[in-house]
């Protein structure tokens, strides 16, 4: 089989989570096969069209590795890709259709449209219903345009005949004749609507299987129908189930920001993007969560797709995010700590920070879920005094933590070997002389070193700070507290 499957985006907004697992599954399936994934830009809607989005779309496919073959900025045999340099292609499809009589110029006013629109709402029948061709000449038609009459090209559906056709996720599909209107292909001004510009791409591209979300499949008659009327063979269609938020409810801006650019940002891995995404709708096998690219690649087909709703879960995907993270060699979780650090305090690390850094690492790795929570754990080791968090300080340096910090002081002040475990056992010893126990003794100090209640295990971060630096932040918080001793 020579599959050539593709993604549309219509650059009107960031790339979200839908149309990303729909690039997702394409990709998937044209890996599983040898075949080509083509990335086309739909544009034709100049208004909302944006070159920013564009950008943002390009970069969130690369960056979850979903690398395409033909299209947008790599090239390929047809020409251009995006849809607005095909502007002529599709006038010239429309006029074709208007010439063979499978399409005709509709003069028709908004106002006779909408009188027809209500005539058949009041009369139980779909508004498409009587918008249907009026009859006419094309020769008239013709000398009406060249007057400047403005007209649309609408298709003419041939009510008898119904569409069907096999969709690979949904089974038999079956659209009546008369269940399908008129529809536009060209607009007064010229330009294509979706139906037009999707259907000659697919054709002119050589697209064998046209896999998308289940709000197109209504569009799907319709492209068939203009596939037809081109003289080719209908694609194969995969209508791929919506995706819904763990309320029930169709994914949307309630569910807060869906765009993979906001997953990026929040320090979600790729890998673990496309893992959690490839199981919205499809999975491996009954029981595996967590698998690799290649093992997807192997088993995927349109085939096992699921025809109910995908749940996109942000809770589970931040359980696979911390797995990942987990999972991630040392060396590139090292990496990505060392530019997460210098981005945050705002320089390059020297040497010995660098080892520093390192040291610290294991214990931060075990413990985040997100690549963006390494710089706020770490941070304290890398600035000359600590910002403290307010709700941390305001939470912690209670009644108890003078006497835990004057105490803790005293015994680390004079402390020879700044080891992890002297250290430990003078703190140890501190708890047990002024009877703390571990929260009121400790995490005054914690918040002392590092700033806030979150850090990495406390004796160890203790030693890495050094002993000159810890003595110095415990004294700057116990004169905090001596300040304002509320
Ligand atoms: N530009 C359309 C969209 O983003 C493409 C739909 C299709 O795949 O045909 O929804």
């Amino acid at each position: 089989m020579n599959v050539r499957v593709r993604i549309a985006p219509s650059p009107t907004g960031l790339l979200h989570i839908g149309n990303a697992r729909s690039a997702l599954f394409n990709w998937l399936f044209a890996r599983h096969h040898g075949g080509v994934f083509i990335l086309r830009i739909d544009d034709t809607d100049q208004a909302r069209s944006e070159r920013q989005y564009e950008d943002d779309i390009l970069s969130g496919f690369s960056w979850l590795g979903l690398d395409w073959d033909e299209g947008i900025e790599v090239g390929g045999l047809h020409g251009s890709y995006r849809q607005s340099d095909r502007l002529d292609r599709y006038r010239s499809v429309a006029t074709d259709l208007v010439e063979r009589g499978l399409a005709y110029y509709d003069f028709r006013s908004s106002e006779e449209l909408d009188r027809l629109r209500t005539t058949a709402q009041k009369s139980g029948r779909a508004p498409a219903a009587l918008i249907r061709n009026p009859g006419g000449s094309l020769d008239e038609a013709r000398r009406r345009i060249d007057s400047g009459e403005k007209a649309v090209v609408r298709m003419d559906i041939d009510v008898s005949k119904s569409i069907e056709f096999v969709d690979l996720v949904r089974g038999e599909m079956r659209f009546e004749g008369d269940a399908v209107d008129d529809f536009v292909v060209l607009r007064s001004d010229g330009s294509p609507t979706y139906h037009l510009a999707s259907s000659v791409d697919d054709v002119d591209y050589e697209i064998s299987h046209v896999a998308r979300g289940e709000d197109l499949l209504s569009s799907t008659p319709k492209h068939i129908i203009l596939t037809e009327a081109m003289g080719a063979a209908p694609r194969t269609y995969a209508h791929l189930p919506l995706l819904f938020g763990p309320d029930g409810k169709k994914l949307s801006k309630r569910h807060g920001d869906n765009s993979v650019k906001a997953y990026r940002e929040q320090g979600f891995l790729p890998d673990a993007l496309f893992n959690y995404m490839s199981l919205l709708g499809w999975s491996l096998d009954a029981d595996t969560t967590i698998f690799t690219r290649d093992e997807a690649v192997a088993a995927f087909d349109f085939g096992d797709v699921s025809k109910n709703p995908a749940v996109f879960d942000t809770e589970k995907l931040s359980w696979m995010n911390g797995m990942y993270l987990r999972a991630m060699d040392p060396a590139e979780f090292e990496a990505q700590a060392v530019s997460a650090v210098e981005d945050d305090v705002g320089r390059d690390l020297e040497g010995d920070e660098r080892a520093v850094l390192a040291e610290m690492l294991p214990l931060v790795q075990e413990r985040v879920k997100f690549t963006s929570e390494i710089a706020g754990q770490v941070r304290f080791l890398f600035v000359g005094e600590v910002d403290y968090d307010e709700r941390s300080w305001n939470k912690t340096m209670k009644a108890d933590a003078p006497r835990a910090l004057a105490a803790s002081i005293d015994g680390l002040q004079d402390l020879g070997d700044w080891s992890i475990s002297a250290i430990e056992r003078v703190l140890r010893a501190m708890l047990e002389a002024e009877d703390l126990n571990a929260r009121k003794g400790l995490q005054p100090i914690r918040v002392a070193i590092t700033g806030s209640n979150v850090s990495p295990p406390l004796f160890e971060s203790l030693a890495a700070l050094g002993a000159e630096q810890s003595i110095g932040r415990l004294r700057a918080a116990l004169d905090r507290l001596d300040a304002d001793p509320d």
